[in-house]
């Protein structure tokens, strides 16, 4: 179920991550993204009503997408500042955001249709205007040429529309950065193009507990998961819909760095087997709790981690005050 079709080479995802861990996401979860969740009003479910799943789940910012935990869901988001959250373990939200999340992949920008139309009627034009000078030559009568190049007009304008839409709406979507639909990072990042104001080095001692990775099941200091999906017949690329990080406090450099206070800018690896039925268990309840669905499409799942005591390099941002860190191999 959570093989991939249609997701190209691993070379292009690992370089459209690194593209996108560029994104300075807190911007553009605040101007870019807009969720526009219009058609859900999660007030209107009534307790009577209500079925619960039974693991916890995480709250989702119906502004930003930013994943809370149930502290913070007594507050406004880290990520936009509003206070607009979804309990994600209330199926019947879950199912609510779900739907509309798949009418969403199914929009096509109206400025795309206009595209569409106008490259449709030139070609239209075109071909019409061939087929009733075939006709003229061949010796037809005015009558079978209009006939005849009218004929080709529609038949040309109905398919290339379709294409056309369909190539364009690709297109407008693979080159539009895009935020993922959920994500959970530290906040503040770094401003776009900032540069260090200091930068650590030597291994990474974690300071008590380490945390195991998600899918993988690795001990590690800190782990990155983003998710990529596709699903067959939407109007969509492949798009990627979560980006989570997590970091225990560690010391680096004679520094102590806090508990999720550094984005990790490390090379990620796929994860998860369709053989291997445990692990794909343990995806499906990853997904769930994040309010995605394993039979909704495919997905592909990356981590990276932070191997404890390790080599690695820690950079220090000033821009904005009190921004996150980022961390590399050193
Ligand atoms: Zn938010």
């Amino acid at each position: 179920m959570l093989a991939v079709v249609g997701i190209g080479a691993s070379g292009i995802i690992q370089a459209h991550i690194r593209q996108q861990r560029y994104l300075s996401y807190q911007r553009e979860a605040r101007h870019a993204y807009n969720r526009g969740l219009r058609g859900i009003k999660p007030d209107k479910v009534t307790t009577e009503e209500v079925e619960w799943e039974s693991f916890p789940c995480f709250y989702l910012c119906m502004n930003c997408g930013y994943l809370g935990d149930k502290n913070q869901s007594e507050s406004t988001c880290p990520g936009c500042g509003l206070q607009k959250w979804s309990d994600l373990r209330n199926i019947g939200i879950a199912e609510q955001i779900r739907e509309m999340e798949n009418r969403e992949r199914q929009l096509v920008p109206a400025k795309v249709k206009k595209q569409s139309g106008l490259r449709s009627s030139l070609l239209s034009i075109l071909v019409g205007g061939v087929v009733a000078w075939l006709s003229y030559s061949a010796g037809l009568s005015l009558e079978y040429m209009i006939v005849y190049g009218a004929a080709a007009f529609i038949v040309t304008f109905i398919l290339s529309w379709f294409i056309n839409n369909y190539l364009l709406t690709m297109s407008y979507f693979s080159k539009r950065r895009r935020f993922p639909s959920r994500w959970r990072l530290p906040v503040p990042l770094p401003a776009k193009n900032a540069l260090p104001s200091r930068t650590l080095a030597g291994p990474v001692r974690a300071q008590g507990e380490l945390l195991t990775s998600p899918i993988s099941g690795r001990e590690c200091v800190g782990y990155e998961v983003s998710v990529l999906f596709d699903v067959a017949g939407d109007k969509r690329p492949p798009m990627w819909v979560l980006e989570e990080e997590r970091t225990v406090p560690f010391q680096i450099g004679g520094e102590i760095i806090e508990a999720d206070r550094v984005t990790l800018e490390l090379p990620p690896t796929m994860v998860g087997d369709e053989e291997n039925l445990e692990q794909e268990k343990k995806i499906g309840l990853f997904l769930r709790q994040r309010g995605l669905f394993v039979s909704e499409g495919f997905y592909k799942v990356f981590e990276a981690i932070i191997e404890p005591d390790k080599q690695y390099q820690v950079s220090l941002f000033e821009n904005p005050p009190g921004a996150a860190a980022t961390i590399f191999r050193g």
